[in-house]
């Protein structure tokens, strides 16, 4: 038996080894910590989603895009991959900034080219049709 089993086995101790954190419930013997890094493993679209959707929603910004959707739009603009590499961080944008967080209303955008947004750069020529 590993040292992460008996841990497991007792649930005093969070099962990721080395990791002396009580584990959370529910969380299949994880602390919080451990539980998040490993749902980014398994799954970092779904995780990525999950930020980004408290984020706007945290911003009181209209969020109207499910994770299939978002699943979608990540293998299209290859944010996902593009994020994981480092230098190369990317954010989600929107195109018309009067409207919330619909599918049609995002694009990828680099952190560079973000940042020169605001001296009259719009990302793309997107003319909001509503
Ligand atoms: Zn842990």
């Amino acid at each position: 038996m590993k040292l992460s089993d008996i841990k497991k086995e007792k649930g005093v101790k969070c099962c990721a080894y080395g990791c002396s954190n009580k584990p959370a419930e529910k969380l299949g013997g994880l602390c919080y910590k451990h539980y998040q890094r490993q749902r980014r493993i398994l799954d970092p679209v779904g995780v990525r989603y999950s930020q980004f959707k408290i984020n706007a929603l945290k911003r009181g910004k209209v969020f109207e895009i499910t994770l299939d959707e978002f699943r979608h739009w990540c293998k299209i603009t290859g944010y996902c991959i593009v994020k994981g590499r480092r230098g190369k961080a990317a954010t989600i944008d929107r195109r018309c900034n009067v409207h919330g967080y619909f599918i049609w209303n995002i694009q990828l955008m680099t952190l560079s080219r973000n940042a020169s947004k605001g001296s009259g750069f719009s990302g793309d020529n997107f003319e909001c049709p509503f």
